[in-house]
């Protein structure tokens, strides 16, 4: 592991970027559908996955420099890694190599997608990183490189390029986008701890070994998910969510049933954790019904903090010049 130059004491909102410097904007995603296969070669599991883009963001700005550098600013900051693990740094080295330059960028990520909180934050960051680097750099990089370079870095940042509400599967990098009518109105729980994914995998295989046999059957396909998102059909979609990681995070972090009880009760039509967790999805009737469930939640103190989104939402777009909205 090499040690870039980071820093995490800037103010909360990155200056307003000027000439030579790139601002993406990235959202977070939820799985409305994620069933796990068989571990492959690689060590990953084979997944079959509906993702949707949800309007919590991330900011990265890119701008020239010296050397590659890493800040980070807003919620959970201090968890994310400055050095060359860094998933946007990731990102510029490898589009650097694409494209034939160093990859000397000053990068500065504003977190608004909860850290290691099942909702892709870091991939989210990376998948910003490449569009930022391509836009500053002006290499008009093609889909087909974009999308190759975000499979490399991780399973769901090719997923980030595009958002909207689509079929992932391989390793969830294999990315078709799937027809989803109207939008869906999600009250996010949001936990005091982070869950390691390959931690969550890990119980996910313990869990499943120990199984007797019928437990251990083929997940289901996500044809309920996908006849809802059709017919733009929001009870029908609750009842069709379906996490077969959801077991595994429950496991090792029992008190999210809770939450998803406190959901439910609350008159949310659906609730699920989002990827590997912690962070629990709650679907409601409507937005109104959102901005109900999601105060009467954060007043029962069974999550850190409780935040709204609706889905779904464009991919890493640039917007150098606009002020994201938080
Ligand atoms: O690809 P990504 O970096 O998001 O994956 C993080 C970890 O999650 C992997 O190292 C692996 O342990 C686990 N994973 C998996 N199968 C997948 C996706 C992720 O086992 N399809």
């Amino acid at each position: 592991m090499r040690a870039l130059s980071g820093n995490r004491g800037a103010p909360l909102r990155p200056r307003f970027p000027g000439p030579g410097s790139v601002t993406v904007r990235v959202p977070a995603k939820v799985n409305l559908h994620l069933s796990v296969g068989d571990v492959r070669k690689d060590g990953y599991h084979e997944l079959v996955t509906v993702y949707q883009a949800v309007s919590l963001y991330d900011e990265v700005t890119v701008e020239a420099a010296d050397r590659l550098s890493v800040s980070v600013v807003g919620d959970g900051a201090g968890e994310v890694p400055l050095d060359d693990e860094n998933l946007a740094a990731r990102a510029v080295v490898a589009a650097a190599a694409v494209v034939g330059r160093e990859p000397h960028l000053k990068v500065s990520i504003r977190k608004g997608i909860p850290v290691a909180g099942g909702m892709a934050g870091g991939s989210a960051d990376a998948a910003a990183a490449l569009v930022a680097a391509d836009s500053l750099w002006g290499s008009s990089l093609d889909r087909t490189t974009l999308e190759g370079l975000a499979a490399g870095l991780g399973s769901d940042v090719a997923f980030l390029l595009a958002g909207g509400t689509a079929l992932g599967t391989g390793r969830g990098e294999v990315i078709s986008p799937v027809l989803a009518v109207g939008d869906y109105h999600w009250v996010l729980a949001l936990a005091d701890f982070g869950l390691s994914t390959p931690a969550v995998y890990a119980e996910y295989d313990r869990l499943r070994a120990a199984a007797p046999a019928p437990a251990t059957a083929e997940s289901p396909a996500p044809d309920g998910v996908l006849a809802a998102l059709r017919a733009g059909d929001v009870v029908a979609l609750s009842m069709a969510l379906a996490n077969d990681l959801q077991p595994a995070a429950l496991s090792l972090r029992p008190q999210l049933a809770r939450v998803l009880d406190a959901g439910r009760e609350l008159g949310a039509v659906g609730g699920v954790v989002s990827g590997s967790g912690p962070t629990v999805a709650l679907l409601a009737r409507s937005s109104a019904e959102s901005v109900r469930i999601a105060s009467a939640l954060a007043g029962l103190g069974v999550c850190r903090t409780v935040r709204r989104a609706t889905g779904p939402v464009t991919g890493a777009r640039v917007v150098t010049g606009e002020s994201a909205p938080a």
